[in-house]
């Protein structure tokens, strides 16, 4: 059944002389607005604006709002992209007053409850990733790449070392190789094996005084843990280069094994994934990094510090209270990569997902995500082979290529016709070492019934006519846009008048 709702734009239900108010008649004399805002202010006609009533604007936006899937209406296994359930109480927490009303130039003295919550937060990081400091300031995952990087070529230049290249494996996620090309180093592929791990040989070959820094998801892309992670990172500290662990795979590992010990130098986090900040929309992310001491000195300012000093409250007499301090003066600092102190409402938000659940309770979360995705991928293996391993962390990538060839239905096909069924799609088409590549990721927030229900329709879609997939889906106002121009061209209709 197509979708039968309203799906005009609001210039095409505009009607001259609508409105949703009228306004009691003024009651001081008028005057002509030419007479009161110079004429160079003045636009030469009334913007086109849609003429409607209150209700056609409300049902319009609560109609179109409907149309969207989110994870508060519907199972969304988006792989790489953990849409893990996003607690309300988060939102509370975010919403109070002392966190919410803030202004970043108020004085440290009044800041000192979020500056506690920032400098904990940073602590926490530090532990869950077994390193040794912290900063919050970058607005995304790929933003901490990015800061990172240039932390390794600013400790580099320091060091009097000339190094150039940055190695990312065949099957890293797309920001890997665009952030290290914007932090100015040239990008060098590493293999991975047909298993879907990397290939050390290969990795042993680049390894060079040339390396900066190897870039390596684990678990990687393909859900893998890397069975050989100490000694890939040993190969590369004895080349003289920097381990980055991109941090997406976070929500796989809590608690139960720690990047710094299996030898990172830095890593990033997205909070708005591991620790349920709300995303997907274009909302505001976060990418704190976490780095070894001896790359602390490069980290950006300013940083939360912790000191012990008489308290400035004259009731406690001068006892010794923690004051927090933005601290600046890190001569060796790459500086500011944003403005303020980063994205602090969602560093709230992961900072009451940490402390709801604690330390066993974050290992809880990733063994029941690991568990989610392992029971998912033995629910679907038998039509939608896994090609890299009949046991996967937090997350699996199937293969579509043997239902392309036998019945010419291919990964896009499926993923269209999930959206009929009430399902967000999978990710599709990445990793690119994968065929018909659907990636799934369950997250640890959903239930078996919902798991089953997802694994019987994916089942059930793949014995449908061929040609009943390829124009899915049926129920949506919009079935199949050029992708490329859609994204590439933004604009739906234009309307004439405008
Ligand atoms: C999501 C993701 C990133 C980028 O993180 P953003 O927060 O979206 O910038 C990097 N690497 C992997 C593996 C990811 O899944």
């Amino acid at each position: 059944m197509r979708n039968t709702r309203d799906t005009n734009l609001l210039f095409e239900l505009s009607e001259t002389g609508r409105r949703a108010h009228r306004l009691p008649a003024c009651d001081v004399p008028e005057r002509p607005v030419g007479e009161l805002v110079p004429a160079s202010a003045l636009a030469a006609a009334p913007p086109a604006l849609p003429e409607l009533s209150e209700p056609q604007v409300v049902r319009h936006f609560a109609n179109l709002s409907q149309l969207n899937m989110s994870v508060d209406t519907h199972f969304y296994p988006l792989g790489s992209c953990t849409m893990k359930y996003n607690p309300k109480r988060n939102e509370r927490v975010a919403a109070m007053p002392g966190f919410s009303d803030l202004h970043p130039y108020q004085s440290e003295g009044t800041l000192q409850g979020m500056l506690q919550l920032l400098y904990e937060l940073q602590e926490y990081l530090q532990e869950i990733s077994g390193l040794d400091a912290c900063s919050l300031q970058p607005s995304a995952g790929a933003h901490g790449e990015l800061t990172a990087l240039w932390v390794a070529a600013t400790y580099f230049r320091d060091r009097g070392e000339k190094r150039t290249k940055v190695l990312v494996p065949d099957n890293a996620h797309g920001t890997n190789p665009a952030s290290a090309a914007m932090a100015g180093f040239t990008t060098v592929t590493v293999k991975t094996l047909p298993s879907g791990t990397l290939d050390i040989d290969d990795l042993r070959r680049h390894l060079d005084n040339q390396i900066a820094v190897f870039m390596i998801t684990n678990p990687n892309t393909v859900g893998i843990f890397e069975p050989r992670i100490r000694e890939i990172a040993d190969a590369v500290h004895q080349a003289g280069g920097l381990v980055y662990l991109d941090g997406a795979n976070m929500n796989a590992i809590l608690g139960i094994a720690r990047p710094g010990d299996f030898g990172a130098d830095m890593q990033h986090y997205n909070p708005h994934k591991t620790f349920s900040g709300p995303h997907g929309g274009g909302g505001p992310g976060a990418g704190p990094i976490c780095v070894t001491e001896k790359l602390a000195p490069y980290l950006p300012a300013p940083v939360v510090i912790k000191t012990t000093e008489p308290s400035p409250d004259p009731s406690l007499q001068g006892r010794e209270t923690d004051r927090y301090h933005l601290d600046y003066d890190r001569p060796k600092s790459i500086g500011r990569v944003r403005a303020f102190f980063g994205n602090v409402g969602v560093l709230v938000r992961a900072y009451c997902y940490i402390r709801t659940h604690g330390p066993d309770g974050l290992r809880r979360v990733s063994e029941n995500a690991v568990l989610n995705a392992n029971y998912l991928l033995s629910r679907v293996k038998h039509c939608l082979p896994v090609p890299q391993g009949d046991r996967c962390m937090h997350e699996f990538v199937a293969s579509a290529a043997k239902v392309k060839t036998e019945k010419g239905i291919s990964a896009m096909d499926l993923a269209k016709r999930l959206l009929d069924f009430g399902f967000h799609a999978p990710t599709v088409y990445f990793p690119l070492t994968v065929k018909e590549s659907i990636m799934v990721e369950p997250t640890e927030t959903e239930s078996k019934e919902t798991l089953d229900a997802f694994a019987d329709t994916l089942i059930r879609i793949m014995e449908e006519d061929a040609d009943l997939l390829h124009d899915a889906p049926h129920t949506t106002p919009i079935s199949r846009p050029d992708e490329v121009r859609a994204a590439r061209q933004p604009m739906l209709v234009w309307p004439e008048t405008y």
